[in-house]
């Protein structure tokens, strides 16, 4: 792995489905100027690609061949364009279906190894914030600044439900609920890189707390760690 630059900021944001990281990410990186990187989304491109050509998503052997054979690309313009080997997928990848799928591609080494040699390229490109399952503890293990955030099962169950509502999707709540408990477990129980926080990220809990609110406070540990 390329050292990072004395220069570069970096800022890991991990947690499970539903705590905000996305969000916060997204708006933590356009106050401070930094690239955003969305890592879920890259597993998810993944699980998407496997389901179109109609590969079984037990067959790790197949599904780690689409990984390394797939070209995945984030556009880092305001749109966050996700490209799957020249298809725009940002809006499929978001559905209920490779929701249910994602964790279980996301468990195979071959595709990890794959996309976490991706994300550290993209990380090479100068200060970036960085959010999946793994960024503290695998992929950025020298971050800047690093930070788990959570929330009570049931306040990430009604964000993505909301998310989901608001995209046009007829869910239900119970059914979303399910699914990330499902999800939460198979990222937390995987052998290879599960979801822990690392041993020195900062813990946020982010029920009640307004998004303004987080981001504030992460910009502020920022210019703590850079006194
Ligand atoms: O962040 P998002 O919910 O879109 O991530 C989808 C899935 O991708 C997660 O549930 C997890 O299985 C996988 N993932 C991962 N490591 C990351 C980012 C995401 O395993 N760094």
């Amino acid at each position: 792995m390329k050292q990072k630059q004395q220069s570069d900021l970096q800022i890991a944001i991990d947690g499970p489905a539903g705590a905000g990281k996305s969000t916060v990410a997204k708006l933590v990186a356009k106050q401070l100027n930094l690239f955003y990187v969305d890592t879920g989304a890259m597993y998810r491109a993944i699980a998407y690609k496997a389901l179109k050509h109609e590969i079984l998503i037990d067959d790790e052997l197949s599904v780690s061949q689409i990984a390394r054979t797939t070209e995945v690309v984030l556009d880092h313009s305001e749109q966050q364009i996700v490209w799957c080997d020249g298809e725009n997928v940002t809006q499929a990848i978001r559905s209920p279906e490779i929701s249910r799928v994602v964790s279980i591609i996301a468990a195979y080494v071959g595709v990890r190894e794959r996309l976490v040699e991706l994300q550290r390229k993209e990380a090479e490109r100068g200060s970036v914030v960085m959010d999946g399952r793994d960024i503290g503890t695998h992929v950025l293990p020298e971050a800047d600044i690093k930070i788990f955030l959570t929330a009570t099962p049931k306040e990430r169950a009604r964000r993505r439900w909301i998310e989901l509502v608001n995209a046009g999707e007829n869910v239900f709540f119970e059914e979303v609920a399910q699914d990330m408990q499902n999800r939460d477990r198979q990222d937390t129980e995987r052998a290879v890189s599960p979801l822990e926080p690392a041993h020195d990220a900062i813990i946020l809990d982010t029920t009640g707390l307004s998004v303004q609110e987080l981001v504030a406070e992460i910009i502020a540990l920022t210019q703590e760690d850079r006194r």
